[in-house]
């Protein structure tokens, strides 16, 4: 049985892009082998947590259709799927390591640990617990029983750790390298590391795939299954996602929670594909698919390890492929929804054909279609030395009959060389009057939209 899963911790506002596309990867291999994804919530880190995080971030994912089988909003066989929750277990499994010789107390204080790393650094050795505790257990027990602070070390071998990942192959490390991790700490909250490989193990994940920051660490959970007894899930570690300057993707830079770019009018859809495309190529090459067909062709050992790059530019670009593949009355309620009801949706309509071409994400839409909808509050030229450009153009207006873009062109075509003035000026000056912009959909078809009385109005006030 396939069985993946995501642990994000809350430590953010929402759900960051990379966590989405790690997310899409463990989806779609439990799909695809009829198995089950699960998201746990890794919250024992309690001094990073940001309030409301975890709500958030359930929330968008579900909304980006990663819905898992398990997790804190849906419960599952085993549960609870938040680490807060399952502290006597992790202690459970600290103390049974202790029984069995692979783990063992220490009382050092922070100021010891802190003298002896300083020591360490000067003499150009690796900082690495020096075992003091291991090497005093009577003594050590005897002051836990008097009340002693204590944490729980992990005992690492003195020989080769070796596992396989799928992504990033054979890897060996020699155990003298690292350091006797801890597991529980003196508050009784488990370290990542135990908690990790406990709750993988106890909730049968069979496949971790994760990001490649928390590769440096499997080692110690690859020790930790060994000490345990348990066999190993399979790991793929997935390549972080970069900004197009290859920096790590940082907040500063652009927007990192999925959720920015959905208010932005990004398409769940489109950023679903996009951050499929992160460390990852259809076999066929194609860059457009949804997430059904991800689904099917999606195999971790296709995963690449090249760093990729996150740019909202070219997701923006995607997106605009999904706008322009919807048809306009799908897109008009897309729009709707977007902007709200305060906007006449035969008015949306209308104007959709101009501007599809021209939007890239929902967000786009008010910018320039806002005038449809209300007098320009601004005007982008200053047209008060115009007045008299501005009474041709409403006589010429007054007078057209047929108010359709075609007629409404000619008549200010002819206006235009009445007045003897370069087209180019004109139609700019006519377009600033109208909309208030000098960037716009397309004039004369706008000007049929607004209806004839509207745009008479609009020049009527600047005489
Ligand atoms: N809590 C870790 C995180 O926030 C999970 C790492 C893992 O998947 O093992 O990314």
């Amino acid at each position: 049985m396939v069985r993946t899963r995501i642990a994000p911790s809350p430590t953010g506002e929402d759900v960051h892009v990379g966590t989405v596309a790690t997310a899409l990867m463990n989806y779609a291999w439990a799909k695809k082998n009829g198995g089950q994804f699960i998201i746990r919530i890794e919250d024992t880190d309690r001094s990073r947590m940001v309030a409301g995080g975890e709500e958030r971030m359930l929330q968008t994912l579900n909304q980006l259709g990663l819905t898992a089988d398990e997790s804190p909003l849906v419960g599952g066989p085993y549960q609870p799927y938040r680490q807060s929750q399952r502290l006597a277990i992790y202690k459970q499994h600290a103390e049974a390591l202790i029984k069995k010789k692979q783990a063992y107390y220490c009382i050092c204080s922070p100021q010891r640990l802190d003298e002896m790393r300083k020591k360490q650094q000067a003499e150009k050795r690796i900082p690495k617990y020096d075992r003091h505790c291991f090497n005093h257990q009577a003594e050590v027990s005897n002051q836990i029983k008097n009340g002693a602070q204590y944490v729980i070390r992990l005992l690492m071998p003195d020989r080769e750790i070796v596992f396989d990942d799928v992504v990033r192959g054979h890897i060996v490390v020699h155990g003298s390298n690292l350091d006797d991790q801890v597991l529980l700490k003196s508050d009784g909250f488990p370290t990542y590391h135990l908690a990790v490989v406990v709750d993988d193990h106890l909730m049968q994940i069979s496949h971790v795939i994760r990001g490649e920051e928390w590769l440096s660490s499997t080692p110690k959970h690859v020790v930790l299954y060994e000490a345990f007894g348990w066999e190993l899930p399979v790991f793929a570690h997935t390549s972080l996602l970069r900004n197009p300057d290859k920096s790590k993707l940082s907040k500063r830079k652009n927007p990192v929670w999925a959720s920015q770019y959905l208010a932005q009018g990004i398409f769940s859809e489109a950023l679903i594909n996009y951050l499929a495309l992160m460390g990852w190529s259809h076999p066929k090459g194609k860059e457009i698919f949804d997430l059904q067909e991800y689904v099917r062709v999606f195999d971790p050992k296709d995963i690449q390890t090249s760093a990729p790059v996150f740019d909202p530019v070219k997701l923006e670009w995607l997106n605009g492929m999904y706008i322009r593949e919807l048809s306009i009355k799908d897109l008009g309620l897309r729009i709707t929804q977007y902007i709200g009801d305060n906007y006449p949706k035969d008015i949306v309509s209308q104007t959709i054909p101009l501007v599809r071409e021209r939007i890239k994400k929902l967000e786009d839409y008010l910018p320039l279609c806002g005038f449809f909808y209300k007098p320009p509050d601004k005007y982008a030229l200053d047209l008060s030395p115009k007045k008299a450009v501005m009474e041709k153009i409403y006589h010429a207006l007054s007078k057209v009959t047929d108010w359709k873009a075609d007629q409404i062109g000619a008549v200010m075509l002819q206006t235009a060389q009445d007045l003897q003035m370069r087209n180019g000026e004109f139609f700019m000056l006519l377009r600033v009057a109208i909309t208030g912009s000098k960037i716009s959909p397309p004039l004369n078809e706008s000007m049929e939209i607004l209806g004839k009385p509207t745009c008479l109005k609009r020049i009527k006030i600047l005489l």
